[in-house]
């Protein structure tokens, strides 16, 4: 789960990191009036998506009045901000942060991965701030810093005042550095972050060490030992397939093919999808309905899998060995039944309880269409789906 530059800046302010005085606002009014209590004479004010390169998109602006902020945040508001990191869709703008502008002398950047290869928190630094880590690696590979971190003793102040020597930091700021990259270290083990990256991180004209800008991402699967950061979670800034997913408990990534599939199993997800490929055509998404499949889950995978106007025909393919066959026919009869599914319906169903599945979708009366193996299921859902662009009209499942 990702959360907002202002969120992230919270958090991290509570480990020790400094971070600019900052107001959140809804409105322009109230940006302007967040920028009279925060004092001063500049501001920056930042649109609040959960993207990164919003400076080059137009969503931060630097403002030195009340007009310009009033200006600046109307131009933002209600606009889906495109950057490089959102897609072409781009991420709608609801909240902007409004932040006393900062003097910045040197910006660096510094990032907090997992790194799979050594099993390690591995810290990721560069002089060359403000640029994308991308960029970074393509352009100033030799500029990059890294560093992992042994879990049993945790980042050590050695380790801390390396990387600020690597940097070019000057032995004022050190001890700054060091409370910095500890404070990120700690909040992202102790919080279950997947990412913590601050670029970027600067030094003041007036010789402080700050983090202008913040971005963190958690482990979904930890989420329920943090409720304050559960909490924090923004719909508006994911793809509203996956938030209804999310909500009902189904395992959802949605894709860009028109082929909708119901299987459980993750494993059996990505064979399903493979298949399809393989038989020419494109899997609309990955949907995972877990092992205990009642009928009300499965009736609540087809809504899902529904909802996506560019399915234009549904596999179901089951593997049941903790679940039944019965029940899962149950469901889908029940959920044609309930959801308007206007296209073909595949099922392949194997294991417990299989015959008595089969007699429950053969006797339901719809057209379902069956199918014994995967690669048939497949190839009939591909071939349901051709055959219905050429024909120009969709099948109708059920009347
Ligand atoms: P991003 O483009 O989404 O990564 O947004 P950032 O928060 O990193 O802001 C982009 C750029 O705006 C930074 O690299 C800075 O150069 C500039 N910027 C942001 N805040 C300030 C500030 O307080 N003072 C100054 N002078 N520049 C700022
Ligand atoms: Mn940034």
């Amino acid at each position: 789960m990702d959360i907002h530059e202002y969120q992230a800046k919270e958090v991290l302010s509570g480990f020790g990191v400094t971070v600019p005085d900052g107001a959140l606002a809804y409105s322009p009014e109230q940006a302007a009036y967040r920028a009279r209590e925060l004092g001063g004479d500049k501001w920056v004010v930042k649109a609040q998506v959960h993207a990164g390169g919003r400076g080059k998109a137009g969503g931060v602006k630097v403002c030195a009045s009340d007009t310009e902020i009033q200006e600046a945040s109307e131009k933002m508001f209600g606009m889906k901000l495109v950057t490089h990191q959102t897609g072409p869709e781009g991420k709608g703008v609801y909240r902007v942060y409004v932040e006393a502008a900062v003097p910045i002398a040197r910006e660096i950047y510094l990032g907090f991965v997992l790194d799979r290869t050594s099993q390690r928190v591995m810290i990721v630094a560069s002089a060359e701030g403000g640029m994308e880590i991308e960029d970074i690696s393509a352009e100033k590979p030799d500029s990059i810093v890294r560093a992992t971190v042994e879990p049993a003793v945790g980042l050590r102040e050695f380790q801390c005042r390396q990387i600020a020597f690597k940097l070019g930091i000057d032995a004022s700021l050190v001890q700054q550095t060091v409370r910095t990259l500890q404070g990120c270290y700690r909040a992202f083990t102790e919080l279950d972050a997947t990412m913590v990256e601050i670029n970027p991180l600067v030094i003041t004209e007036d010789s402080r060490v700050v983090a202008l800008d913040a971005k963190m991402t958690f482990d979904d699967n930890a989420l329920f030992r943090h409720p304050q950061i559960s909490e924090l979670r923004d719909k508006s800034q994911e793809d509203p397939r996956e938030s209804r997913a999310a909500d009902r408990g189904l395992n959802y990534v949605g894709l860009d093919g028109n082929i909708g599939c119901i299987v459980n199993g993750a494993g059996l997800a990505m064979a399903t999808m493979d298949t399809i490929k393989l038989a020419g055509g494109e899997p609309a998404n990955f949907l995972d309905i877990g092992g205990g499949a009642t009928p009300e889950r499965v009736a609540k995978a087809f809504r899902l899998v529904m909802s996506d106007k560019n399915v234009q025909a549904v596999l179901v393919n089951i593997f049941a060995g903790i679940n039944r066959c019965d029940w899962v026919a149950e469901g889908v009869v029940q959920a044609l039944r309930e959801v308007d599914v206007d296209v073909p319906v595949i099922v392949r169903l194997a294991g417990t309880n299989v015959e008595a599945g089969q007699k429950i979708l053969a006797q339901s009366g719809l057209p379902i269409i069956r199918a014994a193996t995967l690669s048939e299921a497949a190839e009939r859902a591909v071939g349901a789906w051709k055959n219905d662009l050429s024909q120009g009209v969709k099948l109708r499942a059920i009347s």
